[in-house]
């Protein structure tokens, strides 16, 4: 082969980096590390926790990437890079050497912020459930052994986290679980933000249409620890019991970006038109690691854009061309407020040469007007092509 790429983490951005080198420069050789034997998305998992969807729903097997695009796929851990052996060290396997590397690994979580929930009992007893896979099957089934009645808590952190509205579209699947199957119950949303931070007038009013008796939410409520025993959030002021907590620590880039890390020991920093690290040559990072330019949400359609700006940069690098001086992203994040019926955020962002950075771009984009079950078709048809444009 001419050259060989490594890509770190066949999620959003990984997998999608992967597929359209092969696509754009089948010379190129591919080497994709991941540990999980299937996809699994985020995205459309919260209906998993409301009932509407099951995990083979949200699963795609990385099967076409192998078989249709020839990447080369190592179901290994990367354990670090080494940036002047141009290897990437895995936890059971050799080395793989690479001309470039690709991290999207996505989120870890700053897990010293809630002291107690430092080890694996704590964790596996509260769970995130914020990394779809075997936590979103476990916090299903926590839900579904609660008694009616019950009070199911989830507690946010401070922006920026993954997925902006995921918090307040999880609220509204769990609480229509309880409208339809346990009558009686509660969802208490503690948000460590002052106020909802994505999509706010259309979620107050689902809440408040849908779930007006089921859910509560309250801002300003930053969680600072918890009991596990207990099954109580602490705040900053007074403390919270439920009977089925699900907890987000505050997050930051993930593990094997660590060492590229450049923002507040949280968010790596890249140069938008190759996506390569301002820490490191020949390294680039995408998806949830990064340090978003104003306005760019750390989901996956963004992931997957990046993923795509990346790949098409890394090809007209490893031929001696330039990369695009002017790459346009897109972003629409749907949130499921019910088992059918849906709102969107979109926006447009455009490179900036002054500057060199993302911005948006005024009077794209925008929100739904009100919630409706045509928009509800409209996010699985989302989930449905971008599964296909990063995976098929
Ligand atoms: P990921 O997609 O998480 O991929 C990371 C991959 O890297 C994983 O497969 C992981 O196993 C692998 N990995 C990590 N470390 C290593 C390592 N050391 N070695 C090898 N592999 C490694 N976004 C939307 O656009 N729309 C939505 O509707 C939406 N809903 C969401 C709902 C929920 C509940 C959540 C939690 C998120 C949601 N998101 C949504 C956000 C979206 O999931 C993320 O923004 C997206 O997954 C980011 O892509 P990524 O490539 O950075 O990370």
């Amino acid at each position: 082969p001419k050259a060989r790429v490594a890509v770190v983490g066949g999620g959003y951005g990984g997998a999608t980096a992967a597929k359209y080198i092969r696509m754009l420069d089948p010379s190129i050789e591919v080497v994709l590390i991941e540990p999980n034997e299937a996809f699994v998305s985020c995205p459309i998992s919260n209906m998993v926790l409301g009932g509407f969807k099951t995990m083979a729903d949200i699963t795609t097997p990385y099967t076409a990437l192998e078989r249709t695009h020839g990447v080369k796929i190592v179901r290994d851990t990367a354990t670090a890079v080494d940036v002047e052996k141009k290897q990437v060290r895995l936890s059971r396997g050799d080395p793989v050497s690479f001309d470039r590397v690709i991290l999207s690994p996505g989120i870890d979580f700053m897990w010293e912020a809630l002291p107690a929930m430092g080890g694996a009992d704590a964790q596996n007893a509260v769970l995130h459930a914020w990394k779809a896979g075997p936590q979103t099957a476990q916090l299903r089934r926590q839900l579904e052994a609660m008694p009616d009645g019950g009070v199911y808590v989830l507690s946010m952190p401070e922006a920026p986290y993954r997925c902006p509205p995921g918090p307040y579209e999880r609220v509204c699947q769990v609480a229509a679980y309880f409208k339809a199957s346990k009558p009686r119950s509660k969802v208490l949303l503690l948000d460590a933000n002052q106020d909802v931070t994505s999509k706010g007038p259309l979620f107050k009013k689902a809440w408040a249409e849908l779930y007006k008796d089921i859910i509560e939410y309250r801002p300003n409520s930053k969680a600072v620890d918890v009991d596990v025993r207990g099954s109580v959030v602490k705040l900053e002021f007074g403390d919270v019991k439920g009977n089925v907590l699900n907890v987000l620590p505050p997050m930051k880039a993930g593990n094997v970006a660590a060492p590229f890390i450049t923002v507040n020991r949280r968010w790596c920093e890249v140069d938008w038109l190759t996506y390569e690290s301002k820490a490191a040559k020949n390294v680039h990072i995408l998806g949830d690691s990064l340090q978003i330019a104003p306005a760019m949400p750390k989901s996956a359609t963004m992931a997957n854009g990046h993923g795509k700006v990346c790949a098409a940069a890394v090809v007209a690098l490893i031929n001696n061309q330039a990369p695009n001086p002017s790459p346009t992203l897109i972003n629409t994040c749907y949130s499921m407020v019910s088992g059918t019926q849906s709102v969107h955020v979109a926006s447009v962002h455009k490179y900036d040469e002054k500057d060199r950075t993302m911005k948006a771009v005024p009077g794209a984009g925008g929100v739904s007007a009100a919630m409706n079950e045509a928009e509800g078709a409209y996010t699985m048809n989302w989930a449905a092509n971008i599964w296909a444009d990063t995976l098929g």
